[in-house]
């Protein structure tokens, strides 16, 4: 009765692990829960009072399928002013969060047997949607010695006269990966080599560390900008995870593309999230940074406490907020009814034994990892590492 289209797709891991948060939460177990991607701090107070002078506008009513023209005129203009990158009002699509915008770039790209890359360890949805447009997925080793990050010969290796499309995430959700400028020009003149199309992710754009420096793939020169659709959103940089509200910027024949597709599934994005979208891109933009700043004390955090438990290995992220500890030397051990033999064993017996949910790595196609999230306040990292490093203890 189910389409075998539908059988092959895989729930979200991180919804699925959100869920059960939620659920064990309001069931009233002490868990500190590490697994979601998603800011703990409010959406600022502005944004919301414009959602409610929306409501009182009575701005309650479909929009335009692309979204408002007063939220995608807001976009093009934060493209340019930010990103150096020049779009028209009708270049742009606003849809039900970024992963709507990204769905709809795969389906719209991607036909029958073609081979899209993606880096992994990748971003849970990547993979389910390109099996969703019937396309064949290559993956590329991002390994721990190179910072989870692409060799470009690796991509070169990848490469066949199939490949449509490359699914790029930077900063990368899980790892915290940051390409910079140089990298991407190395990536750009092989995709520009080869005519692929990208899919730059850049929802992670205000959320970079250390002082790096962003720079959005399709902004590198015209001809990749071409070949580029680029995918951003309002969840991460303005804590509105539950307004949904993403959009893409592409050329326009993609653009109506999936805006053909995006008329017959959602319609268009909500009235009253883009009227509050549209605030969160007009007003002051203090709170994005007061986040980020909160976001970079607690990496840090995160990463000296981490790296304190003997058997894991860590690596800096240098954005979003997550780490991906390696978590390969407990494979094989076990404690009481717990033998964990790979990442997602390791996830359950955390759960259990220390009341902690993370994300197994293998929801990210990547085994002997776990993903934290450290969108968390302090104290809940603080208890939340300390039970993680003496569950760990207990295996032997
Ligand atoms: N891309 C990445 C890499 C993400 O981590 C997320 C997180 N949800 C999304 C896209 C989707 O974001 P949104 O809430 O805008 O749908
Ligand atoms: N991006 C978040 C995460 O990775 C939310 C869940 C999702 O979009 O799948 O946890």
């Amino acid at each position: 009765m189910i389409s075998n289209r539908l059988k092959s797709i895989d729930l979200s891991t991180t919804m699925e692990i959100a869920a059960k948060a939620i659920e064990l939460k309001s069931a009233g177990v002490d868990l500190i829960d590490l697994s979601v991607g998603e800011p703990d701090f409010p959406t600022p107070q502005h944004i919301k009072e414009a959602a409610k002078n929306a409501l009182d506008n009575n701005c309650t009513k479909y929009t335009k399928n692309k979204g408002t023209n007063e939220l995608r005129t807001a976009i093009a203009a934060k493209l340019e002013r930010e990103n150096n990158l020049h779009y028209t009002t009708e270049q742009i699509i606003v849809s039900t969060g970024a992963k709507q915008a990204l769905f709809n770039a795969v389906q719209t790209i991607v036909d029958k047997g073609e081979e899209v890359i993606i880096p992994t360890p990748s971003y849970v949805s990547y993979i389910q949607m390109v099996k969703f447009a019937e396309g064949k997925v290559i993956k590329v080793d991002a390994d721990e010695t190179n910072r989870f990050k692409i060799h470009v010969n690796s991509l070169k290796k990848a490469i066949t006269k199939n490949t449509k499309l490359l699914l790029l995430c930077n900063p990368c959700n899980p790892t915290g990966a940051f390409y910079d400028k140089d990298e991407l020009k190395e990536i750009a003149r092989l995709v520009l080599e080869n005519n692929i199309f990208v899919i730059c992710d850049e929802i992670y754009e205000k959320l970079l560390y250390d002082r790096i420096e962003f720079c959005s793939f399709a902004s590198l020169n015209e001809d990749i900008k071409k070949q580029t659709v680029v995918v951003n959103g309002f969840s991460k940089a303005y804590s509105m995870t539950g307004w949904r509200i993403g959009y893409a910027a592409a050329e326009q024949n993609i653009i109506d593309n999936m805006a053909k597709l995006q008329s017959h599934s959602t319609s268009c994005a909500s009235s009253v999230s883009q009227a509050a979208a549209l605030a969160a891109l007009t007003s002051l933009q203090d709170s994005v940074e007061e986040m980020r700043i909160g976001f970079e004390y607690r990496r840090n955090f995160a990463f000296d406490s981490l790296t304190q438990i003997k058997g894991l290995s860590v690596v800096k992220p240098s954005g979003a907020f997550y780490i991906f500890p390696n978590v390969k030397s407990f494979f094989g051990k076990s404690f009481q009814n717990y033998a964990v033999k790979n990442s997602h064993d390791l996830a359950l017996y955390l759960l259990n034994e220390a009341k902690v949910t993370v994300v197994p790595g293998s929801g990210f196609k990547c085994e002997g990892y776990i993903r934290l999230s450290f969108a968390n306040s302090i104290e809940n990292l603080n208890e939340g590492v300390l039970r993680i490093a003496k569950a760990l203890n207990k295996l032997k």
